[in-house]
């Protein structure tokens, strides 16, 4: 029974249920707090390209339990195989050299399925609302009260925005993402095509200055992830916004291509999950506001040319909650949050600086350069992932009430 003395229980709404979102519903649901999920699809996404767990993330996924499962969902790709312009073999690699990944330790797995295990390991134990999304946050009073889209009103101690790198949270708490985005200057699309290549748990890269199609194979089934990225130095603004000016300039940009691109540049226009954006990172001077935080994406998205997004997502995940499970006041609660998880993001963010798009060079010079650093690597495969990886050792799990 509880004593009428006892504090009463803490809630909290995280917007977003992606990978960010179920990780942070998991500890603080465990810490003792009232867990509310509010997600805009109508179910979990599913699909989805393949993302890795590395370093410090495994030990996340580790302490939640779910380590078997992940491991069983590994897609272990062998090969990476990367292509001049007609086509031709330039190097051929092992994946975990590519991806600075420790083989046998980090995990790479379908996005989709990260979030099918994340979500079940949640689902019993808080609220999830699905089709549904905040429309305005108020805090005025002592707790923020939330207006949904759907029109109904709650009021929680606190707010998390979980809701990844377009996120409405920080737009309703902070301002315009334009502000906190750090544009890289590329451009991504990725859909779903048939494996008509024969392809198996490999991925083969294609690349002139400027242009990259990648084919994905996770397993050996009947489809593949396909993935166009190409240099754009202003934002692409218009294609952002319109379908057709989106398509334009994918065709425009691939027109002429060798080896197998105009099948996947026709293949993508008849795609139904295409997925188009800007390739950016979000870096924001603090990542909350009052008794609303941001965590993954929403707060510092690294951009998937550093393949650090979800380690972040879910290591930010683990120390957010970590922070509101050992402090009671929510500000000191932040503070402690961005004090010992800023270095490791600003650490993983800066992999692109330090070459991280080095894999998509705009310049006939930079791809040769590229060319001869990935045939000394089929030389000499040992390699030694980035220590930005593994820079954060996470603070013993708080006692629980
Ligand atoms: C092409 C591509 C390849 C990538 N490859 C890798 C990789 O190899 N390795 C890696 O680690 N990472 C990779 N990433 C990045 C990785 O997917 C993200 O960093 C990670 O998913 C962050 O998770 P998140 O939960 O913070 O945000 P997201 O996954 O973006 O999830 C946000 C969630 O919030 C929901 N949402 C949005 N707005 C609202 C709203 N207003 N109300 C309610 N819900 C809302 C969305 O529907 C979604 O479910 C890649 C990303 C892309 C685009």
């Amino acid at each position: 029974m509880t004593s009428p003395w006892s504090t009463p229980q803490r809630t909290v709404l995280i917007s977003g249920a992606s990978i960010t979102g179920p990780a942070l519903a998991y500890w603080l649901h465990r810490a003792g707090f009232g867990v509310t999920v509010v997600e805009k699809a109508s179910a979990p996404r599913g699909g989805g390209y393949p993302i890795d767990i590395r370093g410090t993330a495994i030990e996340v996924v580790r302490r939640m339990g779910i380590l078997p499962q992940l491991r069983d969902a590994h897609v272990d790709t062998g090969r990476f195989t990367f292509l001049d312009a007609d086509g031709g073999l330039v190097a051929a690699l092992g994946a975990d050299t590519v991806a600075g990944s420790v083989q046998g330790q980090d995990l790479e797995v379908r996005r989709g399925d990260l979030t099918a295990i994340l979500y079940g390991a949640v689902r019993e134990d808080v609220e999830l609302l699905f089709d549904d999304s905040v429309d305005t946050l108020d805090q005025s009073g002592p707790g923020v009260d939330v207006t949904f889209r759907s029109g109904t009103r709650r009021t929680f101690d606190l707010v998390l925005g979980a809701d990844g790198i377009h996120s409405r949270t920080r737009e309703l708490l902070l301002g315009p993402e334009e502000q906190f985005d750090r544009y890289l200057g590329y451009a991504v699309a990725v859909c779903t095509v048939p494996n008509t290549f024969g392809l198996s748990r490999e991925v083969a890269l294609w690349s002139t200055p400027g242009r990259s199609a990648a084919l994905y194979a996770t397993g050996d089934g009947d489809e593949l992830n396909a993935f166009l990225t190409f240099h754009q130095p202003e934002r692409p603004l218009a294609a952002l916004r319109d379908p057709q000016a989106r398509w334009d300039l994918v065709a425009r940009t691939f027109a002429g291509a060798g080896w197998e691109v105009p099948g996947i540049v026709g293949a993508m226009r008849h795609a139904d999950d295409l997925f188009f954006d800007v390739v950016s990172q979000i870096r924001m001077p603090t990542w909350s506001n009052g008794r609303v935080a941001l965590a993954g994406d929403a707060a510092y998205a690294p951009s998937f040319l550093t393949g650090q997004g979800s380690s972040l997502a879910l290591v930010g995940a683990y120390m957010l909650a970590d922070s509101l499970t050992r402090h009671s006041d929510h500000a000191a609660a932040f503070a402690a949050y961005e004090r010992d998880t800023r270095e490791f993001v600003t650490m993983n963010q800066a992999l692109v600086d330090n070459g991280g798009a080095r894999l998509f060079p705009t310049t006939a010079e930079a791809l040769e350069r590229r060319n001869a650093m990935l045939r000394g690597l089929a030389a000499m495969p040992a390699t030694t992932p980035p220590p930005a990886h593994s820079a954060l050792v996470l603070p013993e799990l708080a006692p629980t009430p």
